[in-house]
């Protein structure tokens, strides 16, 4: 009865409304609608980040994505030395901690310190998953981002080769996304300069490559190496490929410390190995741009540039 009432009440009023101001309205409404829907997506993160004997890099860094509203990426060793629950208590609650609500994070070798990752799962909860299950993805707008777990043979994870449970995972949650944008971010990064190779290449994260080259994946994230080097796009075996690949950000900038590079590898493009500071990405559902933003402020090391998505393309 009582809601009868009302939507008589307002169905006369929406037909005694019918004017030039209304009209104005509702094109005030249709156009801030519009703005919602091109309103960009925000993810912001970096790796390698609380180093307990020194918080003031990840302190730093922290100060930053403070001032960065949006979705925040945590690429792996988050709590050194080994991941314990003292340092994840410690080390990265004071400092990153403070935007756990908005943070998705994926393991590092580090986190396998101690305990096989026992300390990072309890830590996040149900937002990290398990040790069987540690890669999951989740939407911003029209862009898909996936989190991998690229600690290949860390206990309950299984190996990332074509046909283990996370390539299988993998490609089947590409195939649900076919006309999505993509983003990935994990731990390691298939290509880096870095000085020691077996440190900076992964090669057995090629077949997970592979699927999201194949589902025409924009970007992928990584850290370990403690530097910031983008790549040209390029295709799962390292070869250029400026209209389909995959551009690849090592971003291990998080604050725990500066490693060297060494001679750059193939389409290695921009490098930097003495900034601190975080990849501030910018998701609108046709294209994205990228920043990197150093804790030094105007005076320090920055990259960015803006590209369309793949997918958009089709
Ligand atoms: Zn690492």
């Amino acid at each position: 009865m009582w809601l009868a009432a009302m939507l008589s009440t307002s169905l006369l009023e929406a037909a005694c409304s019918v004017g030039p101001e209304n009209r104005l309205a509702r094109q005030n409404t249709a156009s801030a609608m519009r703005e919602t829907a091109l309103k960009p997506y925000v993810l912001v993160g970096a790796g390698d980040i609380a180093g307990c004997t020194s918080l003031a890099g990840a302190a730093a860094t922290a100060a930053l994505i403070e001032q960065i509203p949006g979705t925040v990426f945590a690429a792996g060793d988050l709590a050194y030395e080994r991941g314990t629950a003292q340092e994840f208590k410690n080390c990265y609650d004071p400092t990153w901690g403070q935007f756990k609500e908005r943070t998705w994070p994926t393991p590092g070798n580090h986190e396998y310190g101690s305990g096989a990752g026992k300390a990072y799962f309890a830590y996040w909860g149900e937002r990290a998953g398990s040790a069987e299950k540690s890669y999951y993805s989740f939407d911003l707008g029209q862009w898909h981002v996936i989190a991998l777990n690229t600690n290949c043979k860390a206990p309950g994870v299984g190996g990332c080769q074509a046909g283990s449970a996370e390539e299988k995972w993998l490609k089947q949650d590409l195939a649900e996304h076919g006309r999505s944008c993509l983003v990935a971010f994990g731990h390691h990064a298939l290509y880096s300069s870095g000085v020691f190779k077996s440190h900076a290449v992964h090669s057995e994260l090629r077949d997970l490559w592979r699927d999201l080259y194949a589902a025409h994946a924009d970007l992928m994230l990584g850290g370990h190496e403690h530097s910031y080097e983008r790549f040209a796009p390029q295709d799962p075996d390292g070869q250029l490929d400026v209209e389909k690949g995959i551009r690849e950000i090592v971003v291990g900038t998080g604050g725990r410390s500066h490693d060297p590079l060494g001679s750059p590898v193939p389409n290695s493009e921009v490098r930097n190995t003495d900034t601190f500071g975080v990849l501030k990405l910018t998701l609108w559902p046709d294209r994205y741009a990228w920043e990197f933003i150093p804790v030094s402020g105007a005076e320090g090391f920055r990259d960015s540039g803006e590209t369309s998505c793949h997918n958009s393309r089709k």
